[in-house]
């Protein structure tokens, strides 16, 4: 298996840390809003790449965070009047129901950064203890950048290069830094923010320290891959290094894996300019395995343009692998002949049935080779459908139900791989979205809103979309 590695900016065969095993932490998203389309870019890539090494039979320990304490977070909490955490649990709970709906596996762990403090006051301390960082006067800890020694090996920079580009760049009160080049591991509280004791000041840790220190909490010292947004590259992955390497002496991730941007109409996805959607938006429209098919029919490496004609491109792409399924299923449970004949104990599969059978695994050996070569999912879809292509061209000549449920499986187990579901989903009568409609009416009218969303989101996984209208309620099927 080859990984690009952001490191050597070269691929490179992938040799796990301890056999069988993968360590791996993706940087996740801040949680002070519904989270837009290009955070689930990452998040449905990384997915897609940890379902590829338990494909290949490797136990993989998932790491990703939510970073709950940030300048945003808190601004909203103070215009809302509220604690920070409302914010930050309010918006965990909504990316976690996006995350379904994608089909994104929950992390093995997910950290979130306000849980994580005494292990940032203890890597913090360290750093200080030998040499790499220090505390100002009014408290603020930097990292003194220039006493790691490697700093820049994973964005490729120069650090004199670097010291003349930052120095237009100094913001006031910084004048405390030894090096315009320090950066911060803890800031002092200020009015109506959340803080937290230190030995240094009452306060609250900087962006970077807390991927350091859950890594190292939830993974080990050493971890397999490191991943994120191709934007984290400089400072946030730099810094990470930087902290993690000068406090535990050791390597800290032998794989460095970032994602190419999404953009929209080809343009930077960007809020002012009004131009970004979020998850939750492209849900009324789409189901959101729709958008799952769209990230993935681009390499993770290439920037990817968001735009209405190549999502229903997406649609139509992914309707013909679930169509083909469907109707593998179908046939399946009205082949009840062959049943009979299993049941018996008799190999129901003819010769010719398992000579088309055999013929269609060169397309997993291909799916296999493209995943192979840095998880290369646009080629792996391209072979997913040779392989639709060929089942729907020698299904009528297949009669057992063994050998249709064997291509069924062929089909599902690299359709899983990408996490895209071919399972028929239940299907749900007129009369009981009705009763929910008049449930979640009942709800909202009782100010139970999380019960009304809920409502809303059990629905939208069974394809019905809720149009609010004045004359009440309408209802589609997706
Ligand atoms: P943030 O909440 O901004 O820290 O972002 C969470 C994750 O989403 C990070 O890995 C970012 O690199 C990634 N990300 C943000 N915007 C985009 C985008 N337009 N395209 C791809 N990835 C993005
Ligand atoms: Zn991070």
């Amino acid at each position: 298996m080859k990984i690009f590695n952001t490191l050597s900016r070269r691929k490179e065969e992938f040799v796990p840390l301890e056999p069988g095993k993968v360590k791996m932490y993706v940087c996740g998203p801040t949680v002070y809003n519904l989270i837009h389309i290009g955070n689930a870019r990452p998040m449905i890539v990384f997915d897609t790449v940890r379902r590829y090494f338990e494909y290949k039979g490797y136990e993989v320990n998932f790491v990703s965070n939510f970073t709950d304490v940030d300048d945003k977070i808190i601004k909203k909490a103070n215009e809302e009047g509220v604690e920070a955490g409302i914010i930050s649990e309010r918006y965990i709970a909504e990316c976690k129901k996006d995350m379904q709906g994608m089909n994104v596996k929950p992390a093995t762990t997910h950290p979130q950064a306000t849980n994580e403090i005494d292990g940032m006051i203890a890597m913090i301390g360290a750093l200080i203890e030998k040499g790499h960082a220090y505390a100002a006067a009014d408290g603020t800890v930097y990292f003194r950048t220039r006493s790691f020694r490697e700093y820049g090996k994973l964005s490729h920079k120069n650090l004199d290069d670097l010291q003349s580009g930052m120095r237009s760049l100094l913001v006031s009160g910084e004048e405390q830094k030894e090096d315009p080049l320090d950066f911060v591991l803890w800031k002092p509280k200020k009015e109506n923010e959340p803080y937290w004791e230190s030995p240094w000041c009452d306060g609250r840790p900087g962006w970077h320290i807390e991927c350091s220190v859950m890594s190292k909490r939830y993974l080990g010292d050493e971890i397999d891959i490191h991943a994120g947004g191709e934007d984290l590259i400089f400072p946030h992955h730099e810094n990470e290094i930087a902290q993690s390497e000068a406090a535990n002496g050791k390597t800290f991730a032998r794989y460095w894996m970032h994602n190419a941007f999404l953009n929209i109409d080809n343009k930077k996805m960007s809020k002012s300019e009004g131009n970004f959607f979020t998850v939750r938006d492209i849900s009324e429209k789409y189901d959101l395995q729709v958008l799952r098919y769209f990230m993935l029919s681009a390499q993770y490496r290439t920037p990817l343009n968001f735009s209405a004609e190549l999502m229903e491109a997406a649609k139509n792409g992914l309707e013909r692998i679930v169509t083909c399924a469907h109707n593998l299923t179908y046939l399946s449970e009205h082949a009840a002949a062959s049943e009979n004949g299993a049941a018996a104990g008799t190999d129901a599969m003819r010769d010719d049935e398992r000579e088309s059978l055999t013929g269609a695994e060169q397309y997993v050996t291909r799916f296999e080779e493209a995943m192979d070569d840095d998880f290369n999912t646009a080629d792996a879809i391209s072979v997913v459908f040779e392989l639709v292509k060929y089942i729907n061209s020698h299904v009528s000549g297949v009669s057992s139900k063994e050998c249709l449920q064997a291509f069924y499986e062929m089909l599902s187990k690299l359709t899983d791989v990408l996490g895209l579901i071919v399972e028929k989903k239940e299907e749900i009568l007129d009369e009981d979205i009705e009763r929910l409609i008049a449930e979640r009416q009942a709800a909202r009218k009782e100010k139970n809103f999380a019960r009304a969303d809920e409502i809303r989101t059990e629905l939208l996984e069974k394809g019905i979309v809720l149009e609010d209208t004045r004359e009440g309620v309408k209802w589609k099927r997706a």
